[in-house]
C-alpha cells in the first residue's frame, strides 16, 4: 500500500494540506473554544464551593476571558487562514490557562490546582484536531511555561507533580495528533485524487466535461470563473478519424488522440482549459482572448496537426471558434459547433469563427 507522507509534499502543498485540515475541523473547532471558556466560567461556581460562598475575588478573574474570547468570536468570521486561526485558538486556550493562574492564586485552598491543569490537556487534544502538528506542540509545551511562570506567583505546594502529571500527557496528546494528522493526510490525498478522476479523461489526461461544473453556476450556467475577461471557444473535430480506426484499429485510433492532445496542451496557454467534449471532439476554452486571437491560435493549432507526424496516419482538424458572450456557456458552444459545422461543410481541414446571423 502506498505511504502517505507529508514530507513528499511541497511548501505550497502542505500548505494546502492544513488549510483543508483547518477547513474541515473549523466549526468543531470554533465550538471546542466555546464548550472551553464556558466550563471556564463554569468554575466560578467550584471557586463558590472552596470558598464556601460566593467567591466575589475570583468574579474577575473568571470573567474577564468573556473579552478576548468576543475578539476570538470576530476574527472567525473575518478570516478562515488557518495560521491566524489556529495561533489565536491556542492563544485563546492559554488565556483560559492564565485567568485559572489567576484565579488560583486568589483561592485559599490551592490542592485542585493539579487537577485543573490536567484538565487543560483534554482541551489542547481537541485544539489538535484543526491545527497543524507543529503549531499543536509548540503550543502544549507551552503549558510547561505556563506552570513555570505561574509558579513564580502561586509556589505550587506541588510543582514537581504538576510537571510528572503533565509531561506525559503532553507526549501522548503529541503521538496522537501525529497520528491523527496522517490520518488526516491519508483521508485528504485520497479526496484530491478522486477530485482529479472525476475532472479528467483517463485516456488522454486533458479535463472532461464534468470540468464545466467548477467553472460555471449551476443554475445560469455562466462561466463565473472568467467574470470580466474576454473568453473565445473553440471546437476541435478530428476530420474522417471513423475512417482511422477502421483502417488502422482502435487503438491506433486512441494514440491519434492522445498524440493530437499533446498538441492541444502544448500551443495553448496554461490558464486556458483543454477538455475532451466526446469521442474525438475536443473543446478549448481560453480565458483574457478574443475571437480574433482565438482564432490565430486554432489557425496555429491546425497548421501544426496537419504538419506533424504522429507515428499512424496523417490526420487534419476542423475548428469551430466563437466567443463566449456572458450567460449560458452552452450558447457559446453550440455557435462554436455551428463554425465547426461549416468548416465541416466547406471541405474540412479548416478554421471558421462564427458569425451571428
Ligand atoms: P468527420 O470528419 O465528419 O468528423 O468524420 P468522422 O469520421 O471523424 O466523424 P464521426 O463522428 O462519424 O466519427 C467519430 C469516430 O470517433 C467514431 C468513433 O469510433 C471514434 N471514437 C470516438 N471515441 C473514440 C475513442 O476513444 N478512441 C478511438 N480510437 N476512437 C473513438
Ligand atoms: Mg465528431
Ligand atoms: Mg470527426
Amino acid at each position: 500500500m502506498e505511504k502517505f507522507r507529508l514530507a513528499r509534499l511541497s511548501k505550497e502543498e502542505r500548505r494546502e494540506f492544513y488549510q483543508s485540515k483547518y477547513d474541515y475541523y473549523s466549526s468543531f473547532n470554533t465550538r471546542m473554544v466555546v464548550v472551553s471558556v464556558l466550563a471556564y466560567l463554569t468554575f466560578f461556581f467550584t471557586d463558590c464551593g472552596i470558598f464556601g460562598r460566593f467567591a466575589y475575588e475570583t468574579l474577575l478573574s473568571r470573567t474577564i476571558v468573556i473579552i478576548p474570547f468576543l475578539g476570538y468570536l470576530f476574527l472567525t468570521r473575518r478570516t478562515k487562514d488557518y495560521r491566524i486561526m489556529v495561533t489565536c485558538s491556542y492563544l485563546m486556550i492559554h488565556i483560559i490557562i492564565w485567568c485559572t493562574d489567576w484565579a488560583t492564586y486568589l483561592l485559599p485552598d490551592r490542592q485542585f490546582a493539579i487537577a485543573g491543569m490536567i484538565i487543560m490537556n483534554l482541551i489542547f487534544v481537541c485544539a489538535g484536531f484543526a491545527a497543524p502538528f507543529s503549531y499543536s506542540m509548540i503550543a502544549h509545551i507551552f503549558l510547561i511555561v505556563d506552570i513555570a511562570v505561574a509558579n513564580i506567583f502561586i509556589q505550587y505546594d506541588e510543582l514537581q507533580m504538576m510537571y510528572m502529571f503533565n509531561i506525559p500527557c503532553i507526549v501522548a496528546v503529541g503521538a496522537m495528533h501525529h497520528m491523527m494528522q496522517g490520518v488526516y493526510l491519508e483521508q485528504y490525498l485520497t479526496k484530491n485524487k478522486l477530485e482529479n478522476l472525476i475532472v479528467h479523461d483517463q485516456l488522454t489526461e486533458v479535463h472532461n466535461r464534468n470540468i464545466l461544473k467548477g467553472l460555471s453556476d449551476g443554475n445560469t450556467g455562466e462561466l463565473i470563473r472568467f467574470a470580466g475577461v474576454d473568453v473565445s471557444m473553440l471546437l476541435i473535430d478530428i476530420d474522417f478519424f471513423k475512417k482511422v480506426n477502421d483502417t488502422y484499429g482502435h487503438e491506433a485510433g486512441d494514440k491519434v488522440l492522445i498524440y493530437l492532445t499533446r498538441i492541444l496542451k502544448n500551443i495553448v496557454r496554461g490558464t486556458d482549459y483543454v477538455i475532451r467534449w466526446g469521442g474525438e471532439e475536443f473543446l478549448i476554452i481560453m480565458p483574457g482572448c478574443t475571437e480574433e486571437q482565438a482564432f490565430r491560435v486554432a489557425e496555429k493549432i491546425r497548421e501544426k496537426v496537419e504538419l506533424s507526424d504522429n507515428g499512424i496516419c496523417k490526420v487534419t482538424i476542423s475548428v469551430g471558434v466563437a466567443p463566449y458572450k456572458g450567460g449560458d456557456y452552452h450558447i457559446a458552444i453550440k455557435n462554436a459547433d455551428d463554425a465547426l459545422y461549416k468548416a465541416k461543410g466547406s471541405g474540412r481541414n479548416k478554421v471558421v469563427l462564427y458569425e451571428a446571423t
